[in-house]
């Protein structure tokens, strides 16, 4: 059994450096497919034994063997990630058609979120593929029921809206940009109604914590935008994992 986990780790590590060159070339329109891999630096083909997911970081000591550039930490990062998400995802729902609609969804936040993080937007082509991705398969598995997906999408998209509108008012400066919004559609989709909601409300309260510590340590100014796609994929995740036994625990009280 436990083999099983390590091939899945192993083969989303492997999807995960797939990630990576789409992490660095889509927000800069560059092609996906050609030239190969190369260091951005000196611009030396990376040989496919200084390709190896997480290890050859590691053996490499994080430099291209060529000229010595510092390779980004986020390529072991993002790879380790996606190993971790794809056994996640296999442990809690075994082969079935939400283990492959989930990984999907995850798939895509991964590359959203290291897109936002340096870049501050998020490409439509992600959002336009991950709906059609999401879409096909609503219709050919029924992962879920195609009406409650819709209504996640509508009731994702119109908390965002309603918030970026509102809270431009309220604290005079941009919250939540056009990108969040067009997130919350793609990730309304994939967690249906009460999946999305309890996503956003767990990303907002992490988004309030976090602004809130840094004004208090960093001093940073509350005009410093933080990316919000990264506490909506963690709000996702949570929920993936845990949601619905959070969703009735609440709906106890009620
Ligand atoms: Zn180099």
């Amino acid at each position: 059994m436990i083999m099983i986990y390590v091939i899945l780790f192993i083969a989303g590590a492997i999807a995960g450096s797939f990630l990576n060159v789409l992490i660095y070339r889509l927000p800069r329109n560059l092609s996906i497919i050609r030239p190969p891999s190369h260091c951005p630096h000196c611009t030396n083909p990376i040989r496919f034994y200084d390709n190896l997911p997480i290890i050859s970081y590691v053996i490499l000591r994080g430099k291209c063997r060529h000229c010595d550039h510092k390779i980004s930490g986020r390529y072991p990062l993002v790879e380790i990630l996606t190993g971790l998400a794809f056994v996640m995802l296999f442990y809690k729902f075994g082969w079935t058609t939400s283990a492959y609609f989930y990984g999907i969804l995850l798939v895509y936040l991964i590359v959203i979120v290291f897109i936002d993080i340096e870049f501050h937007k998020i490409p439509n082509i992600l959002i336009l593929t991950g709906l059609l991705c999401g879409v096909t398969l609503l219709l050919i598995t029924t992962p879920r029921n195609p009406i409650d997906a819709g209504l996640g999408l509508l009731v994702g998209a119109g908390i965002m809206f309603f918030w970026s509108v509102f809270g431009r008012l309220l604290f005079k400066k941009e919250c939540l940009g056009g990108g969040d919004v067009k997130l919350a559609i793609l990730v309304g989709l994939y967690l249906g109604l009460s999946g999305t909601i309890l996503a956003i409300f767990i990303s907002f309260i992490l988004a309030g914590l976090v602004g809130i510590g840094l004004v208090l340590i960093k001093g940073l100014k509350m005009d410093g935008r933080l990316p919000y796609a990264p506490f909506l994929a963690i709000g996702a995740i949570a929920t993936i994992v845990s949601g619905q036994p959070i969703i009735n625990w609440y709906l106890g009280f009620l």
